[in-house]
C-alpha cells in the first residue's frame, strides 16, 4: 500500500480538500481517498506540487509521426494538406512509419499521457497501439467531398474499422473536415457512431479558407483541388459557416470539434447546445496557420474544452504540457484548474473513456502525474505511476 499527498491534488475536475491522501494498492490502483490523520502521517509521501490524473491527449495522428520536420510552416491548411499528400506518396517504408509511430508512442507515455484520441486514415499505427501502454481510441477518418462518391469512400475506409475491432482496439468513424467530406457522408458517419454509442470527431474551422469556401468567396482550396485533379464545379456554397451547414447532422451525440481557430461566437453557442466538445491544438495552429483561436469565446464552456497535440507533422513534440503553455503564454482566459481539466477529465469524457481515465477513479489505475506551476508555465515534474 502507498499513501500519497501533495500541496494540491487535482481530481480531473477540481482540487480535493486540503490534506487529502491517495491510497494506492500494490498494483498502483487507487484504493481510496482519505483525509490526512496522525496515524498515516509517517507513511505518507508528501510531494511538492500538484498531483493530477494521467493526461489524456484528445487529438493526435500517430501514423504521421515520420513527417516530423518535413512540412513547411505557415503555409495555411490547403498548402499543408498538399504537402502531406506529397510526402505520403514519396515512398516512406512501412518500417520507417512503424518505427517513428513507436517512438512517438513512447514519447507520449514519458510525457505523462495515458490515453489518446488518434486519427487513422490507414492501419499503419494499429500494431503500435496494440502493444502500447497507452489506451487509444482510434477515429477511422473518411474523406469524400463529392456526394456521388459517398458509398465508394465509405467502402474504402470501413475495412480499417473492422480490422481495429478484430485487433481488440477501440474506435469509431470520423469525417475529416467539412471542406473534404460531403454533408451526406458526415451524416452517415454521425449516424453510425450514434447508433453504436461511439464518440465522433471532425476538424472544424481550422482555416479561414474553410469559411471563404462555404461563403462562396475566392479561397485557397481551389489550388488543392486542382492539385488533386478533383472537379468541384458542382459544389454550391451554402452561404453560411461550415459548422452551421453540418451541425444538424449530429444527433445530440458526443462530438469533438477539433481546432475551432476561426469559429465565431454564433458558431460556439450553436455547438455548445449540441453536446459538442471543443478541442484546441495550439502548437499545430501556430505551425500551420500561425493563428490561435479566440479563447475568450470559449470561457463559459470549461466543461467542454479539450486539449490535443495534433501530429508530429505539425508539431515538434507530443506533449500536452507544451500545449497548455502556449495557451498560458498567449491568453489569460483560463485558470490553471480549467487547463488541467482540459488535459484530463474533459478529454477522457469526449473519447468515452471517463470510466477508466481522466480522473481519480477508485479501483482503477488512471495514471498519476506531479506538476508544478511557476511563472505562468506548467511543468511535468514527474510521472508518479
Ligand atoms: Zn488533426
Amino acid at each position: 500500500m502507498r499513501f500519497l499527498s501533495a500541496n494540491k491534488i487535482f481530481d480531473g475536475r477540481q482540487y480535493l480538500a486540503h490534506g487529502s491522501v491517495l491510497v494506492l494498492d500494490s498494483q498502483n490502483k487507487l484504493k481510496e481517498i482519505i483525509a490526512a490523520s496522525f496515524q498515516i502521517q509517517e507513511k505518507t509521501e508528501m510531494l511538492d506540487g500538484i498531483i493530477t490524473p494521467g493526461f489524456v491527449n484528445a487529438h493526435c495522428h500517430l501514423e504521421l509521426s515520420h513527417l516530423k520536420g518535413k512540412i513547411q510552416k505557415h503555409t495555411g491548411i490547403p498548402g499543408f494538406g498538399k504537402q502531406i499528400i506529397m510526402q505520403r506518396m514519396s515512398g516512406f517504408t512501412k518500417e520507417i512509419i512503424h518505427e517513428k509511430a513507436m517512438e512517438a508512442d513512447v514519447q507520449m507515455w514519458n510525457n505523462g499521457i495515458v490515453a489518446v484520441g488518434d486519427i487513422s486514415n490507414a492501419d499503419d499505427s494499429f500494431k503500435v497501439k496494440q502493444s502500447s501502454k497507452i489506451k487509444y481510441h482510434t477515429f477511422i477518418e473518411i474523406l469524400g467531398l463529392n456526394p456521388a462518391n459517398e458509398q465508394m469512400m465509405f467502402d474504402l475506409s470501413f475495412p480499417f474499422y473492422k480490422l481495429l475491432q478484430s485487433m481488440g482496439l477501440a474506435g469509431s468513424l470520423a469525417p475529416h473536415a467539412p471542406y473534404s467530406t460531403s454533408l451526406q457522408l458526415i451524416e452517415r458517419l454521425a449516424k453510425f457512431d450514434k447508433e453504436n454509442n461511439l464518440p465522433l470527431s471532425i476538424h472544424n474551422q481550422e482555416t479561414e479558407e474553410e469559411t471563404k469556401f462555404f461563403f462562396g468567396k475566392e479561397n485557397d482550396f481551389k489550388d488543392l483541388y486542382d492539385f488533386l485533379k478533383a472537379d468541384i464545379s458542382w459544389f454550391k456554397a451554402p452561404g453560411c459557416s461550415s459548422l452551421q451547414t453540418y451541425i444538424n447532422t449530429f444527433n445530440d451525440q458526443k462530438t469533438m470539434l477539433v481546432h475551432n481557430t476561426f469559429s465565431t461566437q454564433a458558431d460556439v453557442a450553436m455547438a455548445a447546445g449540441k453536446n459538442c466538445f471543443f478541442c484546441f491544438c495550439p502548437n499545430a495552429n501556430l505551425y500551420i496557420e500561425n493563428k490561435l483561436p479566440n479563447y475568450t469565446l470559449f470561457k463559459e464552456h470549461h466543461n467542454s474544452l479539450c486539449l490535443g497535440t495534433d501530429s508530429l507533422a505539425s508539431n515538434d513534440s507530443l506533449d500536452l504540457v507544451a500545449e497548455a503553455n502556449v495557451i498560458f503564454k498567449n491568453s489569460n482566459v483560463f485558470s490553471l484548474e480549467t487547463i488541467l481539466q482540459m488535459m484530463t477529465f474533459n478529454n477522457a469524457s469526449a473519447l468515452n473513456l471517463e470510466s477508466d481515465f481522466g480522473s481519480l477513479i477508485p479501483g482503477k489505475n488512471a495514471g498519476l502525474n506531479l506538476v508544478n506551476f511557476e511563472n505562468d508555465q506548467l511543468k511535468l515534474t514527474k510521472k508518479i505511476i
